[in-house]
């Protein structure tokens, strides 16, 4: 007889069941409880979009449009890509949407993103983000409210050894007499760069600081900061996060090597970063985005924003208790079947979960639900073709109250 191949699951997804269920589940509310503290309302927006939704605001050079995007052409001949983040998805329905209305607007989202890359532990093709964004809010403000909302969102999951590294990336003038700068080091020592930065010195030689590769490191720690090349606007705009950031008692360290993968970070960059996690370390990040919703073709509008990975911050809070329910039925005697789906529909009516055991041997169902790990067990027997209900409680509950008198009205 043929054998039937049995399907598998595909790389890099994940079926997510028990714990890690509620780790996630741990991690969403945390996070919709924290936006309502901060007055950010949720939005959702399509898993998929226009290729070039991501490929005109992530560039053509980064490192998810350039290798991680998973795009296709769908029936219509359209391209289409997987969203590989949200920051963009957000900008396009800011725009398409007429969303300047209402700006400053103050948005999370959450939900599945995908990136075509090597499977490793936390790190995924399918995976899950968070995703905070403030759109229309020039002012530092903004990025300091953020970076608050993050480390309260991090405080409130109990995750403690997270460091906030902050950097800025000064504006477009900034930018371009430190790229100069930056491009002048790295020609001058060529031929000590990777393959990879050699490619990027042509295409985005800022990228070559936060290189991972070790050959690069020393080229790369020896390269200019910026500082000597921020405008005096840009550096009171960065002095206005870092005093906020202070004030609001976020304790945070400067790293100038941080880049952050796309080329539409302005100002502010940071990582909330960690070395539990081995080499995927950032657990959450963004930065400042001010001329995304406009190369988009909307209008001039600022932006700053950052994103979370659900799993990575799902690995490192404390695991949350199994859910167990208020009460558990055994049924000792199938012609007891009936009365009890009148209770516990009853009970799950009064706002009790509520389950029942009512397969297998008669005789051990009530061992089976003293097992359960239930506030109240409730056990309905037959006497003298009368149900008789017995109730226990390890101690005596309001729960064991409120479910005595439930049951007893019925009849
Ligand atoms: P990395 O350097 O680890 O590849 P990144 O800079 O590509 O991260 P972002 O684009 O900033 O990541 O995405 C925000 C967050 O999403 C990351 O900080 C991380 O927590 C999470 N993340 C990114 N890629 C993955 C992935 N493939 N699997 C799981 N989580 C991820
Ligand atoms: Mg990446």
């Amino acid at each position: 007889m043929a054998r039937i191949e049995t399907p598998n699951r595909i790389r890099g997804t994940q079926d997510i069941f028990g714990e890690e269920q509620r780790r996630f589940a741990r991690v969403l509310e945390t996070f919709d409880h924290v936006r309502k503290l901060y007055c950010f309302q949720r939005v959702d927006i399509p898993v998929f979009e226009a290729t070039g939704v991501f490929a005109r605001s992530m560039g053509e050079t980064s490192d998810v449009v350039s290798k991680e995007m998973y795009t296709f052409e769908d029936k219509g001949g359209d391209l289409i890509t997987l969203r590989p983040e949200f920051t963009a998805g957000i900008c396009r329905a800011y725009i398409t949407e007429g969303w300047q209305q209402y700006a400053p607007i103050k948005l999370v989202t959450s939900g599945p993103v995908f990136r075509y890359e090597r499977p490793q532990k936390g790190r995924f093709r399918q995976f899950h983000q968070l995703d905070a964004e403030i759109l229309g809010a020039a002012d530092p403000a903004a990025d300091v409210e953020l970076l608050v909302l993050a480390d309260q969102l991090l405080r409130e999951l109990g995750i403690e050894d997270v460091t906030l590294q902050l950097n800025t990336l000064g504006d477009a003038e900034t930018r371009d007499a430190w790229r100069s700068a930056l491009v002048a080091h790295f020609e001058a020592h060529k031929d000590q760069l990777s393959e990879d930065s050699l490619v990027r010195l042509e295409k985005n030689p800022m990228r070559i600081l936060d290189s991972k590769d070790p050959k690069d490191r020393p080229i790369a720690d020896s390269a200019p900061d910026i500082d000597a090349y921020l405008t005096e606007e840009a550096a009171a705009f960065f002095k206005a996060v870092t005093d906020g950031l202070d004030a609001a008692g976020v304790q945070w360290t400067r790293n100038s090597r941080l880049v952050r993968g796309l080329d539409y970070y302005r100002h502010t960059a940071f990582e909330f970063v960690t070395d539990k996690l081995g080499a995927q370390g950032t657990v959450l990040a963004g930065g400042r985005y001010d001329g995304l919703v406009g190369n988009l073709g909307g209008p001039e509008t600022p932006g700053v924003g950052w994103a979370a990975g659900v799993e990575r911050l799902a690995m490192m809070i404390a695991e949350p208790a199994a859910e167990n329910p208020d009460v558990i039925i055994a049924v000792e005697d199938d012609r007891a079947l009936g009365h009890s789906q009148r209770a516990i529909r009853l009970l799950r009516d009064n706002g009790f979960s509520a389950d029942m055991i009512a397969t297998g041997s008669p005789r051990k169902r009530y061992d089976k639900a003293a097992k359960v790990n239930a506030k109240v067990l409730v056990s309905f027997r037959l006497q003298d073709d009368e149900v008789v209900t017995n109730i226990r409680s390890a101690t005596p509950t309001d729960e064991y109250v409120r479910v005595s008198q439930l049951l007893e009205s019925l009849a």
